[in-house]
């Protein structure tokens, strides 16, 4: 088997300069355990969430649901200079950049860092934490309409 390219860990460590919440469209996919979070953070109904913060977005075989931006295309979560959910935030956002396709091999990786200036600075994080990333993305249940 072939060595993986971030055997000795790769280096992370967001900026904050807040361009993956912000400034473009994009989506930010909703699990069942997201959904959950929201609830009890806002601590309104499951329908409330929806109505409020999320749209579905019709990915051919079936429906996603995720989170509203507002009209400048920032995150609905996007205030004052931070992520108001910050520690309910969704997974795909708190698993960023650990995601399988930025992981498939090295240019692939690089490709992803001219949009995150986190990827490839500071601290390295090793490849122990990045599979926990990856299996944890591999098993949760994103909601499916
Ligand atoms: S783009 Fe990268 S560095 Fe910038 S806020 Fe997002 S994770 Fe952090
Ligand atoms: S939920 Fe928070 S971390 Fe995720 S995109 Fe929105 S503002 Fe950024």
């Amino acid at each position: 088997m072939s060595k993986l390219f971030y055997e000795s860990g790769l280096k992370f460590e967001c900026t904050q300069c807040s361009k993956c919440c912000r400034y473009d469209p994009g989506y930010v996919f909703l699990s069942y355990n997201d959904l959950a979070n929201l609830i009890k953070y806002f601590k309104i109904s499951e329908n409330e969430v929806i109505e409020k913060y999320c749209r579905t977005v019709d990915m051919g075989e079936h429906k996603r649901l995720s989170l509203i931006e507002k009209p400048n295309y920032d995150c609905i979560f996007w205030d004052n200079g931070g992520c108001e959910i910050y520690e309910n935030r969704p997974l795909q956002c708190r698993s960023y950049p650990f995601w399988k396709p930025f992981l498939l091999n090295k240019e692939a990786w690089e490709l992803e860092s001219e949009s995150c200036p986190g990827m490839n600075h500071g601290n390295i994080v090793p490849k122990e934490k990045i599979e926990e990333w990856l299996k944890v993305r591999d098993s949760e249940q994103y909601i499916l309409l």
